[in-house]
């Protein structure tokens, strides 16, 4: 298995988990964020899973030291100048995201691999006028990145088929099952999950049943293992919202995808789930 110098860039829920998975897999990673709260919570985050895999005999001391210390915080672009694989997974918003793949492509090599963890915004349009977007793709990772096996590989208009078997490849060396898809709105997952956040958003808004009656309900009637505010707690109902609003313009506003304004005023009170302390539930005891 080949291993790579990997840039990171956005230390938050998403990245901080990635940057573990690569450097478990004996990657040296670079994990860069803009703001250094967010990387000394990474960092943190990063060790108390490490000292948990210990603690459970998953890994010994020197192995967690060495898994550590092989991933450098960093906050300035130009420190992934010499990445062979760079992971972006900022904040769900086209405009940062082109920006940060436009300085990409002017300090990395061309045959660096740049790929961005969106969950639903355009592979095409983030590779967009940029030079050799044929290493411009997809690599989906799903919450928490450690332990959900699933990633989607999304293919550009414009990413080449060598550099997709490439990345491929690389998620099934991290341990991953990689699916391919094409650059549609939300890709696979998140298209098929829009109506589980949705309609669950309407009948709580048309007070047909509390949060946790709905929770409940999807576990024990749907199987699953989360239910739908639960879930959103999780991912973070900021990111959730993001995504349901992009899925919605990239689909012409189609009516099934509309998103709800329960969920937009709590992203606007800033109770945006557990990185919070609160969000449809209370994280803060
Ligand atoms: P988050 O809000 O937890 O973290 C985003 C990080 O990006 C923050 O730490 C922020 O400081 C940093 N950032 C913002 N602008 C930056 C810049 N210019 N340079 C460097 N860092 C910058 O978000 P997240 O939940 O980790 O989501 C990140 C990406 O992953 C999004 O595209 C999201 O759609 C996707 N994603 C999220 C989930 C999830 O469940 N949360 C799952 C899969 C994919």
């Amino acid at each position: 298995m080949a291993t790579y110098r990997l840039g990171v860039v956005g230390a938050g829920t998403m990245g901080a988990g990635i940057a573990l998975v690569c450097a478990r897999k004996g990657h040296h990673v670079s994990l860069l964020d803009a703001n250094q709260t967010a990387l000394e919570k990474a960092m943190s985050y990063i060790q108390s899973v490490l000292l948990r895999d210990e603690e459970k005999g998953k890994i010994s001391g020197q192995q967690k030291e060495a898994i550590f210390q092989s991933i450098h915080p960093v906050q300035e672009i130009g420190q992934l100048a010499e990445c062979d694989i760079v992971i972006e997974a900022v904040s769900e918003r086209l405009d940062l995201k082109k920006s940060i793949f436009r300085s990409l492509t002017e300090i990395c090599r061309t045959d660096a691999l740049l790929l961005t963890n969106t969950s639903s915004l355009s592979i095409t349009e983030i590779a967009g006028g940029l030079p050799h977007p044929e290493r411009i793709l997809g690599l989906h990772f799903f919450n928490p990145a450690p332990v959900m096996p699933l990633v989607e590989v999304i293919r550009g208009k414009k990413s080449g088929e060598k550099e997709i078997e490439c990345v491929y490849q690389f998620a099934k060396d991290l341990g991953k099952v990689p699916v391919l898809a094409n650059d549609t709105p939300g890709f696979i997952v998140n298209r098929v999950a829009r109506p589980f956040y949705n309609e669950a958003l309407r009948i709580l808004g048309d007070r047909v049943a509390s949060v946790e009656q709905i929770d409940q309900i999807m576990k024990l009637a749907g199987g699953f293992k989360m239910g739908p505010f639960e879930l959103q707690d999780l991912i973070g109902i900021d990111v959730n919202f993001a995504v349901t609003e992009s899925v919605y313009s990239s689909f012409f506003h189609e009516g099934r995808f509309r998103p709800s304004r329960l969920q937009q005023r709590m992203v606007q009170a800033g109770t945006i789930g557990r990185k919070s302390g609160e969000g449809y539930y209370d994280y803060n005891n």
